[in-house]
């Protein structure tokens, strides 16, 4: 591993949530700490739960599965964050808790499918293309709304709030205006009477502005695990 430790690491980045946290008076723990664990090991995904990790995200459904099988007897929350193919939706509506990149409703009705009524509801958010670029996942805003009604008729998912991932190399200014504007759009989700308390926005070089805007829960991964390299399984499974 190239970089120090895990818990060295990941005692800045719980630095960096508090004072921006302390910067918009809100209190640290209203922040959820997910540490995207994609391309690491599952030696890494320990080492990360022995230093107070509890929160976990994926981006593949196989990376996932795989790991899932090896960490079961941890108490682990997973969440999906990756672009879902409904191909794959299964092995996520049976081991995850969360999944973040909702987009469309046919995926949102397969998790539901297929997730155990035994289990309590898979929590989702809904991923918006909030810069609009054709080529970007996420929803339209202007199918946001009548998006976000057909998934609350959903009998085994419960819709929790939005995600976003803004742009690369935004300037400052820009970065905190596609922020402002998830939060705006999740005013007004609320405004229409649907019940939603999830802002999940923020990754390592951009926490400190997410928190700003509201985020209540950041994704990082770079700034706990170090920079990703493309691993193959059995590196992984570790
Ligand atoms: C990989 C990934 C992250 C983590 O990004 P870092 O810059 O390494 O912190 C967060 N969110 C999503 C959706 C990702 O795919």
């Amino acid at each position: 591993m190239n970089h120090p430790s895990i818990l060295q690491a990941l005692k800045g980045v719980q630095l960096r949530i508090a004072k921006a946290a302390h910067a918009a008076c809100r209190a640290p723990e209203s922040i959820c700490l997910i540490a995207v664990s994609k391309h690491f090991s599952v030696n890494a995904i320990r080492e990360a739960y022995a230093a107070g990790c509890q929160h976990f995200g994926e981006n593949y459904a196989q990376e996932f599965k795989a790991k899932v099988m090896h960490l079961r007897h941890d108490d682990i929350t997973w969440h999906f964050i990756g672009a879902l193919q409904s191909n794959k939706t299964r092995i996520v509506a049976e081991h995850a808790q969360w999944v973040h990149t909702i987009d469309r409703f046919s995926i949102a009705k397969r998790l539901s499918e297929q997730r155990a009524d035994t289990l309590p509801h898979l929590n989702v958010c809904i991923q918006v293309n909030i810069s609009a670029e054709p080529q970007k996942h996420g929803c339209f805003i202007t199918d946001l709304l009548p998006l976000a009604k057909e998934i609350m008729a959903l009998p085994n998912i419960r819709l929790r709030g939005l995600m976003c991932v803004p742009n690369q190399n935004l300037s400052c200014t820009a970065l905190n205006e596609q922020f402002a504007l998830l939060r705006h759009l999740y005013q007004q989700v609320s405004e229409a009477g649907i019940l939603v308390d999830v802002l999940s926005m923020g990754m390592s070089h951009d926490l400190e502005n997410a928190i700003a805007e509201g985020a209540t829960h950041i994704r990082i991964g770079t700034a706990i695990f170090g920079q990703r390299r493309k691993q193959n399984k059995s590196k992984i499974t570790n």
